[in-house]
């Protein structure tokens, strides 16, 4: 089969590899989309727990294969998409049921193979039916899980109003599952005019475009829009300058998110007697890890929508092109991988 292999950092061929036999328990899914995700330039760089040698890719949607002995619950020939997130079932954060915080997590496309390939392997309890989805719904599935998951930790009040730092696709999804947990308004803030118009459609009340060069003017900005802050801030945008407006614009009693990827030694500072004296909660919301069947049940249903967040397709061949689209084309909004 044909896989992106990287055999270092920044280093990459598109080659051909034997394809993965499943053993007992695994389950060969043939690749129909994958998804090219912000964490996949981290990756690209060594960064965000990367391993070498790999086969990144962690957002898929194909069909069932081949079965490994003792698999029960799939059939050759069904959709399906995988959770990339492992856990070792065994540490304590496992045994206290939470797995999220596993000790010994695995990622699928991150230290372990991904979906940047014809073929790709998954333990059958991370793989998930969507039939009756499409193709370009059901790539969603792990990045709205990750977004599933933040709505989880947030546990949004009805009523409540929200902010949100960031239009990429989590953001986008994000969003949604904000409003419909409750908010009575979400706002967008993001700094391309074509990915607010997205969210707009996609059912954010309000949008920012803001300059990201000028993060004060965006500040001063949203406090003229909301001079009492939001119950929810959440910064999607991976900018510890952006998170370090986000506590002067929550509203006393509410609560900042950390939902961005930024590089692991990038610091922010928030003002200790703010936050003690307004009792502001921070929290950080990490990938997905139990999501997805709440997820595929709400693309199934419609209440999460992604037409639209799709911009770009390349083939695995042009994976170099894909990275460097998502990187700097200011047009790019979900790039994704296509096979056939
Ligand atoms: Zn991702
Ligand atoms: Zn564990």
């Amino acid at each position: 089969m044909k896989a992106v292999v990287y055999d270092s950092a920044k280093n990459f061929t598109v080659r051909e590899i034997p394809t993965p036999t499943p053993q007992p328990g695994e389950v060969l899914i043939k690749t129909e989309l994958a998804g090219v995700c912000g964490t996949d330039l981290h990756i690209h760089e060594g960064h965000f727990l990367a391993e070498f040698p790999l086969i990144p890719g962690h957002e898929m949607v194909g069909i069932v294969s081949a079965l490994g002995e003792g698999v029960t619950q799939f059939k050759v020939g069904e959709r399906v998409t995988v959770n990339p997130v492992v856990s070792c079932g065994d540490c304590e954060f496992c045994r206290e049921g939470k797995p999220i915080l596993c000790h010994n997590r695995k990622g699928l496309g991150t230290n372990w193979p991904g979906s940047f390939a014809e073929y790709m392997i998954a333990t059958q309890d991370l793989v998930f039916k969507v039939e009756g989805l499409t193709v370009d719904q059901a790539v969603f599935a792990e990045p709205a899980a990750c977004a599933m998951h933040g709505a989880q930790m947030l546990g949004i009040k009805p009523g409540s109003s929200a902010l949100i730092f960031g239009a990429g696709p989590t953001g986008q999804l994000l969003a949604q599952l904000v409003a419909k947990g409750g908010a009575a308004s979400v706002v967008v803030a993001g700094s391309s005019q074509f990915k607010l118009d997205t969210a707009k459609k996609l059912g954010a009340d309000a949008t920012y475009l803001m300059d990201r060069a000028n993060v004060k003017k965006t500040f001063e900005d949203l406090k003229a829009l909301r001079p009492s802050g939001f119950d929810i801030v959440i910064e999607a945008t991976g900018s510890t300058e952006v998170a370090e407006i986000c506590v002067p614009l929550t509203r006393s009693g509410g609560t900042m998110m950390v939902y961005g990827v930024t590089e692991s030694h990038e610091t922010f500072a928030i003002n200790a007697f703010d936050v003690f004296h307004r009792e502001i909660t921070i929290k950080g919301s990490f990938a997905e890890i139990d999501t997805f069947p709440a997820t595929i049940a709400a693309l199934s249903s419609g209440r999460l929508q992604t037409a639209g967040i799709i911009t770009h397709r390349f083939k695995l061949d042009e994976y170099g092109k894909a990275l460097e689209t998502l990187r700097s084309d200011k047009t790019a909004h979900k790039v994704v991988i296509e096979f056939n």
